[in-house]
């Protein structure tokens, strides 16, 4: 008796067929493929350095009366971030404390060449876990040469909103998902010549053939913790080399502080492994889960007796301005949200407004012990994973505060 055996290589895996026997694809590669080629960081410079030199020079004795601080603040394109570093003499204890500084805006996409200072305005202040002792990481927002607030500066409004609301004590939650690329921007430790198995293994997964890189998100979240984050958890995604950290619950504009200074680190701890992070909302087309910074949202009503009213008022008032929210939802104005927002991989369309309890398909979901506790917060779905989430934060306070 003879038979065919059919191989099939698509995005979602590798599957066969056996001709004369039960109809259907199985998938036959194991989760990650041994048989393919699958060379990891081979063009990455910053992973073939030799990363136990430096700590030499970590341990030299720092003078007492300087401090080292390491300003950052948000680019041009509203997603990179940039730092320099500066030395004080004094430690710092609240951001007026800390001098202003400038820096070329016409090399970050800020400013032509002629007109070129942007001010950075010291925000908020982090302890440095990769300098220790008393430095500081220095979160800044930007101001151009006549000290308005540049195009990127989306904190200078949101805070302005935060401040008009601040006795309905907002608390903002927000989950940030991204993922992790090998130097020829294809996700960390796919097979360089076809896919993983498909999704199901992955998610909050353990073990070699199941998650990617987890010593870099172990780094972070102790990172983070150090710097005085309030990083709420972390866990392995749906697509290999995935992952998702949470901030919150903050207070106002600090989900927004908070969050930035988590990227920043997540980036920063990254380099030093040669792993590029990416927050593309989509880093792989198809059957593959995008990434998203779903926003949990809360007023102190909402988390009173009875809050659940509160929340379904607010979940009205969104569904009356679902345009508005796409458009503050990623730096494209919801162009990077089309490509993930398509009513698959756990998200709701990006034409439609939807709401449920415990139901992942939607613009915003009740979380299931919310429901049954009748008070608590919502999760707004939709923004994007590189969303500015000082606009974010801003777009659900106009809307369901302010009632703008
Ligand atoms: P999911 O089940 O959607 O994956 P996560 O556990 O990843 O949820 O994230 C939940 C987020 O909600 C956390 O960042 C947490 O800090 C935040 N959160 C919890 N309670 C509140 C609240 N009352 N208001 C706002 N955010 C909250
Ligand atoms: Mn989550
Ligand atoms: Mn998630
Ligand atoms: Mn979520």
């Amino acid at each position: 008796m003879s038979f065919k055996v059919l191989i099939k290589i698509c995005e979602t895996g590798i599957f066969q067929r056996v001709s004369g026997q039960k109809p259907g694809w199985i998938s036959v590669a194991r989760c990650f493929s041994t048989t393919m080629s699958r060379t990891v960081l081979k063009d990455s410079p910053n992973a073939a350095l030799d990363k136990s030199l430096l700590q030499r020079y970590i341990d030299l004795p720092q003078p007492d009366n300087k401090v080292q601080a390491k300003y950052i603040w948000i680019d041009g394109t509203g997603e990179g971030l940039r730092c320099k570093s500066r030395t004080l003499d004094f430690i710092p204890k609240d951001p007026k404390e800390l001098p202003m500084w400038t820096y070329d805006g016409s090399s970050t996409y800020q400013a032509e060449g002629g007109n070129s200072d942007i001010f950075l305005s010291p925000v908020a202040i982090y302890n440095d876990p990769f300098r220790r002792g008393n430095n500081k990481l220095v979160l800044c927002d930007t101001y151009t040469s006549d000290k308005t607030p540049t195009k990127s500066n989306r904190r200078y409004k949101a805070n302005e909103a935060m401040e008009a609301i601040k006795d309905v004590e907002p608390w903002f939650g927000i989950e940030q998902e991204y993922t992790f690329l090998d130097f020829d921007g294809r996700p960390l430790g796919w097979p360089k010549n076809g896919f993983p198995g498909p999704q199901g293994p992955y998610y909050c997964g353990v073990g070699a053939d199941k998650v990617i890189g987890r010593e870099i998100v172990e780094a972070h979240y102790r990172a983070c913790l150090y710097a005085g984050i309030n990083i709420a958890g972390t866990n392995a995604e749906v697509m290999p080399s995935q992952w998702e950290f949470q901030v919150g619950p903050c207070v106002g504009i600090s989900g927004g502080d908070d969050l930035w200074v988590a990227r920043f680190l997540l980036h920063r701890i990254a380099e030093e492994y040669g792993v590029i992070v990416t927050l593309d909302p989509k880093p792989v087309e198809g059957a593959w889960n995008g990434a998203g910074a779903h926003t949990n949202f809360s007023t102190k009503a909402m988390r009173g007796e009875n809050g659940i009213a509160e929340i379904e008022k607010a979940i009205d008032k969104l569904s009356k301005k679902h345009l508005r929210h796409i458009q503050a939802y990623d730096p494209r104005g919801g162009k990077d949200n089309e490509r993930r927002l398509t009513g698959h991989c756990e998200t709701s369309s990006i034409h439609d407004f939807s709401a449920g309890v415990a139901n992942r398909n939607v613009s915003i979901r009740i979380p299931r012990g919310v429901a049954e506790d009748k008070k608590g917060y919502l999760e707004d779905r939709r923004p994007s994973s590189n969303c500015d989430p000082y606009a974010v934060c801003e777009a659900l306070v106009r809307t369901c505060v302010l009632n703008e």
